[in-house]
C-alpha cells in the first residue's frame, strides 16, 4: 500500500488485512514500537522518524525480511509503508522471488496535499497499541481514550510536527514517487482516491481488488 503521508494507508491496510486474511505489516508501527521500547533498532530509527526522514534502506530491508519470516506472514500479507524507495522495491521483488510469491496488487491512495496536511495535523495515536485516530475524521468512542485501552489517553504522533510533515512530503516526492512510477511502468499500480470516508475508501479498494466485503459474504 503506497501513498503520501497522511493519506490513510495504515487505516486502510489494517482493514484490508482483515478482509484478505493476510498479516498486516506496518513498518512505521514496527519502528514506533521499537522506539517506544528503546531497542537498538528503535534508537537508530527514532531520530530519522522524528525529523520526518526515511530510515536507511538496509535497516528497513532487514526488518521486513525478518518480519516476513514469521509464521503469520507465510501465506500472505498486506504491507503498509514498505517499500518506500526504489532499492526497497527491488529488495521486495527479490524476497518474493525467494518465497515463490508474487505481488497481487500495488495500491496507491491519492489525496490533495492541502487535505493531507489537515489530516496529519489532527492525527492521534494510542500510546499503548499505537492504533491511529483522527480528532474529527476518525475519533475514538469518547474522543480522548483508545477504544481498546480505556486508560490510555490518545496523543499526537511525534513525527507530525509542522517541520517533520514538510520533510516527509519532500521524502515522498524525491524517493517514493520514483517507485510509484516504476510500478506504473510495470503495469502493477492501481490508484484509488483516498478522499472519501474510511468506509468509502475501503469499499473502493475492495472494488479495485475484485473482492466482496466480508459482511456480504457471510
Ligand atoms: P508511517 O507510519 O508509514 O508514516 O512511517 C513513519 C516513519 O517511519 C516514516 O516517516 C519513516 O521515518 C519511517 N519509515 C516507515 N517505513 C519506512 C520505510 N519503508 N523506509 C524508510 N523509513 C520508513
Amino acid at each position: 500500500m503506497l501513498g503520501s503521508p497522511g493519506v490513510g494507508k495504515g487505516t486502510q491496510a489494517r482493514r484490508l488485512a482483515v478482509e484478505t486474511g493476510g498479516a498486516p505489516i506496518s513498518t512505521g508501527e514496527i519502528l514506533r514500537d521499537a522506539a517506544a521500547r528503546a531497542t537498538p533498532l528503535g534508537l537508530e530509527a527514532r531520530h530519522a522518524m522524528e525529523a520526518g526522514r526515511l530510515v536507511d534502506d538496509a535497516v528497513m530491508i532487514g526488518l521486513v525480511r525478518e518480519r516476513l519470516a514469521e509464521a503469520d506472514a507465510r501465506p500472505g500479507f498486506v504491507l503498509d509503508g514498505f517499500p518506500r524507495t526504489v532499492p526497497q522495491g527491488e529488495a521486495l521483488d527479490a524476497l518474493l522471488a525467494e518465497r515463490g510469491q508474487e505481488l497481487d496488487a500495488v495500491l496507491c491512495l491519492a489525496v490533495e496535499e492541502d487535505e493531507l496536511v489537515r489530516r496529519l495535523r489532527g492525527r492521534l495515536e494510542c500510546p499503548v497499541c499505537l492504533r491511529a485516530y483522527h480528532v474529527t475524521g476518525l475519533p475514538s468512542r469518547d474522543g480522548v481514550h483508545c477504544d481498546d485501552h480505556p486508560d490510555a489517553v490518545l496523543r499526537p504522533r511525534a513525527d507530525d510536527s509542522a517541520e517533520a510533515i514538510h520533510r516527509r512530503f519532500e521524502e515522498y516526492r524525491t524517493k517514493t514517487a520514483p517507485l510509484v512510477e516504476s510500478y506504473t511502468a510495470r503495469g502493477l499500480l492501481r490508484s484509488v482516491s483516498g478522499a472519501g470516508s474510511v468506509d468509502e475508501v475501503h469499499r473502493a479498494l475492495l472494488r479495485e481488488l475484485n473482492l466482496t466485503p466480508r459482511v456480504e459474504r457471510t
